[in-house]
């Protein structure tokens, strides 16, 4: 498989070879469409000046024949290579566009049959020898086509880029609502559900996760949000709630100091408190808690997962 390039410097189009990966495979071949595009408007180039200046013997020429005719030629020639150095580059943006859009579709994990960019790309015509036989484009209409084609490639391109985006941008929104990770540095000393009350020694259910920390250390929001309270509530001691719009809040308590103020928007990451042992606690850690829908449920895979 080979690339083909064409630049300003070089009069005749300089072939590469790749390691035949399977994206790179993909870019030869379109590549290979992308020259036969630019042959196509070096074609129509060389039709309109062979119409003008190739024939000297049928139009009134001063100098000799075989001076205007090289004069004709080197023109058309310049002409040729600012063309082809354009369509080149169109060519060689769409490339890129389409292994970006397959590198993002790798990296959002979407499924890829809803995308194509790995495909090649509509391209059509004669295969063209790498010399560049511009005769293949004898005819106008072949070169339209050929422009016609690329333009709806970069239309088609620019649809599916658009709900990649969409897609990706509502997956990140998601993502970052979604209780994740630990809200303090610590471990877990005690986990969800039935355990003697620490003070008591009674049966009781615990509603949440304890996470061992040193008085001060910095409690963050698991997830973006909104504070819906911050302050004393029973047993709780110095308590944060996050609403985080989708059905899930997160309780932070027995902190010893507390940052967020009901109303402020949060995001992952920000810190809210710090840890302490206020309320109903035996020491200093952070009591955390997940409910999702009116229902506490288990904090344990929330925090063990990761953005
Ligand atoms: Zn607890």
């Amino acid at each position: 498989m080979q690339i083909i390039l064409v630049s300003r410097g070089q009069k005749g189009p300089k072939t590469l070879d790749l390691t035949c990966r399977r994206l790179r495979c993909k870019v030869a071949v379109m590549a290979v469409g992308g020259f036969l595009g630019v042959a196509g408007v070096g074609a129509a180039l060389a039709l309109a000046f062979s119409g003008s200046h190739g024939r000297p013997s049928s139009v009134a020429v001063q100098g000799s024949p075989e001076t205007q005719a090289a004069t004709a030629r080197a023109d058309a020639q310049r002409e040729l290579n600012a063309l082809a150095v354009k369509l080149g580059q169109l060519q060689a943006q769409s490339i890129r566009l389409n292994a970006l859009g397959e590198r993002l579709t790798q990296a959002g994990k979407l499924d890829d049959g809803e995308f194509n960019f790995g495909e090649e790309p509509p391209q059509g015509g004669p295969e063209i020898a790498p010399s560049g036989d511009l005769g293949a484009y004898a005819k106008p209409d072949a070169l339209g086509k050929d422009i016609d084609q690329l333009s709806g490639q970069f239309d088609a391109q620019q649809a599916q880029l658009e709900a990649l985006h969409d897609m990706l941008l509502d997956r990140k929104i998601e993502s970052s609502l979604r209780p994740t990770g630990m809200p303090v540095n610590g471990y877990i000393s005690s986990f969800f559900g039935g355990r003697p009350d620490p003070f008591s020694g009674h049966a009781a259910r615990h509603t949440g996760i304890d996470i061992a920390a040193p008085k001060g250390t910095p409690v963050t929001a698991v997830a973006e949000g909104m504070v819906t309270f911050a302050g004393q509530r029973n047993g709780y001691g110095d308590v944060v709630e996050i609403d985080h719009g989708n059905g899930y809040m997160t309780r932070y308590a027995h902190n010893s100091a507390i940052l967020a103020k009901p109303g402020q928007h949060v995001r992952v990451g920000d810190e809210i408190a710090r840890a302490g042992s206020t309320g109903r606690s035996t020491g200093s850690h952070v009591h955390f808690e997940v409910w999702y829908h009116d229902r506490v449920v288990n904090p344990l895979a929330y925090v063990r997962s990761h953005r």
